[in-house]
């Protein structure tokens, strides 16, 4: 196959995410290259007009603009390194969602063999792709995603966060704990209910009660922690350590695990051990980040936050 470029845009990785990319693509009137370690999941997608390429080199070498999206980036990595001298001059997008450090490690890969990269994270799952509510956080350079921007509008909002290669994997791990310590707490507190006999639909309406009081606390927490401004509490974090320790003893009166719980109230406990009690929870961003021990008192009297050494 010639080395010029024959396709608009080339993905790699056909799971569920890449399917969906090459079906909005194909939509949208692009003409795509597509391969994938297994090459049969490709067939309904050839039978919509994408084309097959041999390898990922030929992959990569057919498009201007590569998509890779797969499980994690050791795999992207290894797709990548076997496209070698084909990466030359071309574009690649990584789409595969893994932690900041491998983000990084991605794009020095890129940048070693002469190509250009942007790393992106895919916030809405696969049947959001093609529509006003997919969204894609990037991170590379402005130029860079300028000329790839018209392209992944077909697929998705995309925002450019900067131009620091890790930074849009550094949100999506912070938005994934979010949603995944969110989804531990209900499906915790649900089997809680239900083993206090309470009924999952009896305990939704309740539970809603929980959410709509949570954008203001967000709001109220994520300006505390940007000031450093902890004291002045709503609750202070001995009464918060009193109601954990309510939870704890009734899950492990319902024989339930509580690890979770547990490691909150660690946090909480190391908070007051500094000196903290009187604090709002906010206080323990501190501790988790620093580790437990007591930092200096600042002039005030008050613990300096920027103290707190390590364990
Ligand atoms: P998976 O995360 O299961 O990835 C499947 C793809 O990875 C397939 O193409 C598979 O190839 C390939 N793959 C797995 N292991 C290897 C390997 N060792 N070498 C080469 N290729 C490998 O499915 P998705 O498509 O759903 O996800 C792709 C990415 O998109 C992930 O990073 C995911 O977190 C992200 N994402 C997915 C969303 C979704 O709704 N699905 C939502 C948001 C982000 P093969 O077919 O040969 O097994």
């Amino acid at each position: 196959m010639s080395e010029t470029a024959r396709t608009t845009v080339t993905v790699l990785g056909l799971g569920p995410m890449g399917r969906a990319l090459v079906h909005a693509l194909l939509d949208a009137g692009e003409t795509v290259t597509v391969w994938n370690r297994t090459p049969s999941r490709a067939e309904p997608l050839l039978r919509q007009g994408a084309r097959w390429a041999a390898s990922a080199g030929e992959a990569v070498a057919s498009s201007p603009v590569t998509l890779v999206t797969v499980v994690d980036h050791d795999a992207a990595d290894a797709i990548l390194s076997t496209a070698g001298p084909a990466l030359e001059d071309r574009t690649v997008v990584g789409l595969t969602s893994d932690t900041p450090g491998r983000a990084r490690t991605t794009a020095e890969l890129i940048t070693a063999h002469g190509g250009h990269y942007l790393d992106g994270a895919i916030l809405t799952p696969a049947y959001t792709i093609g529509t006003s509510s997919a969204s894609i956080l990037l991170s590379g350079r402005e130029e860079l995603f300028t000329t790839v921007r018209p392209l992944l509008r077909k697929l998705a909002t995309p925002t450019l966060l900067g131009d620091e290669p890790g930074r849009a994997a550094a949100f999506d791990v912070a938005l994934l704990d979010l949603f995944w310590t969110t989804m531990s707490g209900y499906l915790h507190a649900m089997t809680l209910a239900r083993a206090e006999g309470i009924a999952p639909n009896e305990f939704l309406p309740f539970a809603h009660g929980i959410r709509e009081i949570l954008p203001a606390i967000f709001d109220d927490l994520a300006d505390r922690v940007e000031h450093g401004r902890h004291d002045d509490p709503t609750s202070t974090l001995d009464s918060v350590r009193s109601s954990l320790t309510h939870l704890v003893s009734a899950s492990q009166d319902r024989g339930l695990d509580s690890a979770a719980l547990d490691g909150l109230l660690r946090r909480v406990r190391d908070a007051e051990q500094a000196g903290y009690g009187q604090d709002e929870i906010s206080r323990i961003t501190d501790t988790l980040q620093h580790g437990r021990t007591a930092p200096a008192s600042s002039p005030t009297g008050r613990r300096d936050p920027t103290a707190v050494s390590s364990r």
